[in-house]
């Protein structure tokens, strides 16, 4: 038997196994501080602890799961790609960006994807497993202690990991100033896989992070991207944490959004509005709506009146004609992957896609872009393996 998860093991879970060690429920929590709260990962740090317990957590559990391989950077060190293999072999990434006023952390879900869609480095390399919660956990923390070095650069505290290959530091050419965000701010889980798809280990994981006794993160500063899987929107929409949903939806009809995204077939148009109106009626929350925009393919003038249409209920698959769904649109100008045939629109066509939106009473922004260079921003994840 392989030795329990630490990051797979809630409080409760930690308490158990404490309690079978014949020590006190303050001890699980104490570990449970350490682990979310102080982001401490090797047991012989946790000096509030007795030396024999340290002991046998080194011994008879597992802390870290992930393995790095190796980080990649870009925007002077503020996006960072980390590239993690699992103890299968499995590799996965992980995206933290840092922003004047925030620190995002783009999470994977699970190694590789079966969804396909044809834009997508993940998706060409099918799926190689569903990723547990702790695996999930532990790349938060990953950003958590990342952006700690950030912080610490400040104060002229040092760490091997802050060093370029030329023994520059990262953090040294970055255009934001230092210290200025301290800790993770935002969680998207919109790294590779599709996170409905592993609902009840990714559930757990958005559980694990909110806990207010470990690392207390807001509900509505945690965000989850679907590719449209209409029976996970309506489970979300009976769920006690107020996440943001985002969809992706890449085209206004359904012959086009099936080429693009085959789970189209299971879940056409119809029902995949449906379950977004009966979710915003649920949950009073406005739902963002992701379209990745490909030169010539779904970039057209009429392709955005018709998702306008759609999106304001003026189209037959509406579930309430003429009532428009509470939503925003998130334009994405597609971002390249090696060996595809498809093209990124221009900025012209960009421009005059939004306005056609905006012109039909639809909130629609173009998303800011990072990490294009090291292969880390939407779509391009592919664990260093894009086909
Ligand atoms: S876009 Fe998302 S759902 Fe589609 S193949 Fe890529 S990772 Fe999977």
């Amino acid at each position: 038997m392989p030795n329990p998860a630490l990051y797979d093991m809630n409080l409760a879970d930690l308490e158990a196994l404490l309690r079978d060690w014949g020590q006190p429920a303050f001890r699980a929590r104490q570990i449970y501080r350490q682990l979310y709260v102080n982001l401490v990962h090797d047991p012989a740090l946790m000096t509030d602890l007795p030396s024999r317990l340290r002991e046998r957590l080194a011994t008879e559990t597992t802390f870290d799961a992930l393995r790095r391989v190796r980080t990649q950077e870009a925007d002077g060190g503020t996006t960072r790609k980390a590239i993690f293999a699992l103890p299968d072999g499995a590799v996965i990434e992980t995206v933290l960006m840092i922003y004047p006023d925030r620190a995002t952390v783009c999470v994977s879900t699970q190694a590789g994807c079966a969804m396909g869609c044809v834009f997508c480095a993940t998706g060409k390399r099918g799926l190689l497993r569903n990723l547990s919660t702790g695996e999930m956990v532990e790349q938060v923390l990953w950003a958590s202690r990342e952006l700690r070095h950030w912080q610490d650069a400040g104060s002229g505290l040092q760490d091997a990991d802050d060093r370029r290959d030329d023994g520059t530091r990262w953090w040294a050419d970055a255009p934001i100033p230092v210290r200025q965000i301290s800790r993770v701010s935002n969680i998207v889980f919109m790294g590779m896989g599709e996170p409905l798809a592993n609902y009840d280990r990714w559930w757990a994981a958005v559980q694990r992070l909110h806990d207010p006794q470990g690392f207390n993160m807001g509900a509505r500063s945690m965000t989850v991207s679907t590719v449209g899987l209409a029976d996970g929107i309506r489970r979300l929409a009976h769920e006690g944490l107020p996440i943001n949903l985002a969809i992706s939806l890449h085209a206004p009809d359904d012959a086009l959004r099936s080429a693009l995204v085959p789970i189209n077939e299971h879940f056409p148009l119809a029902d995949l509005l449906a379950a977004t109106r009966e979710y915003t009626a649920l949950t009073g929350r406005r739902v963002s709506f992701e379209y990745v925009l490909l030169q010539g393919r779904n970039d057209h003038p009429h392709q955005a009146l018709a998702l306008a249409k759609l999106l304001r209920g003026h189209t037959a698959e509406g579930a309430d004609r003429g009532v428009p769904l509470l939503c925003h649109v998130n334009l994405i100008p597609w971002n390249p992957v090696p060996g595809s045939p498809l093209g990124r629109s221009e900025h012209l066509r960009v421009a005059a896609f939004q306005q056609v939106l905006l012109d039909y009473g639809v909130a629609c922004t173009v998303r800011v872009e990072r990490g294009g260079e090291i292969a880390a921003a939407c779509g391009q994840l592919a664990g260093g393996h894009a086909a």
